[in-house]
């Protein structure tokens, strides 16, 4: 399960919004296991960009400097954030054979076109990539707002 706050998932969807045509892409960081809650949003800049609207490939430097910020802190690099500019949220035959990291949690955000010609962000999902096996695993998403109401007692 990922949790998101909705501020985070705004900041994500902007943040694609702007790259498009191309693909935009960032790294998630955050705390937790079973649960991994993302802490903070680092937006990166994408190196293949001028390649093609079909791939990323994160700034190695920000990576570093991701690693080099959760040191000692208890968050850890839980994955990645990237975009793609044909709406679709799924990982495409070119996301899995880049999946080295089988531990990473891959956010994919579908950008489509609205009726004016601009880009919205249109989908969110969360998957873990098997590259071995070629699968793709789902991962749950919930907001931190809707956890925090569930956990809530409420008065009678
Ligand atoms: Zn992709």
């Amino acid at each position: 399960m990922l949790v998101l706050s909705a501020r985070q998932m705004a900041s994500i969807a902007s943040a694609a919004e702007a790259a498009w045509p191309a693909e935009g892409c960032g790294l998630l960081i955050g705390r937790g296991r079973r649960v991994v809650t993302v802490t903070r949003v680092m937006d990166a800049d994408n190196l293949l960009k001028a390649e093609g609207n079909d791939r990323f490939e994160l700034d190695p430097a920000v990576r570093f400097a991701a690693e080099r910020s959760v040191r000692g802190t208890g968050e850890r690099v839980i994955g990645h954030w990237h975009s793609h500019p044909d709406g679709s949220a799924k990982p495409s035959a070119t996301d899995l054979a880049q999946a080295w990291e089988p531990d990473l949690i891959w956010l994919i955000i579908g950008i489509a076109a609205d009726g004016e010609g601009r880009p919205q962000a249109v989908q969110m999902l969360a998957h873990r990539l098997d590259r071995e096996a070629g699968k793709v695993i789902p991962v749950r998403m919930e907001t931190a707002e809707k956890r925090a109401c569930q956990g809530a007692v409420f008065p009678t």
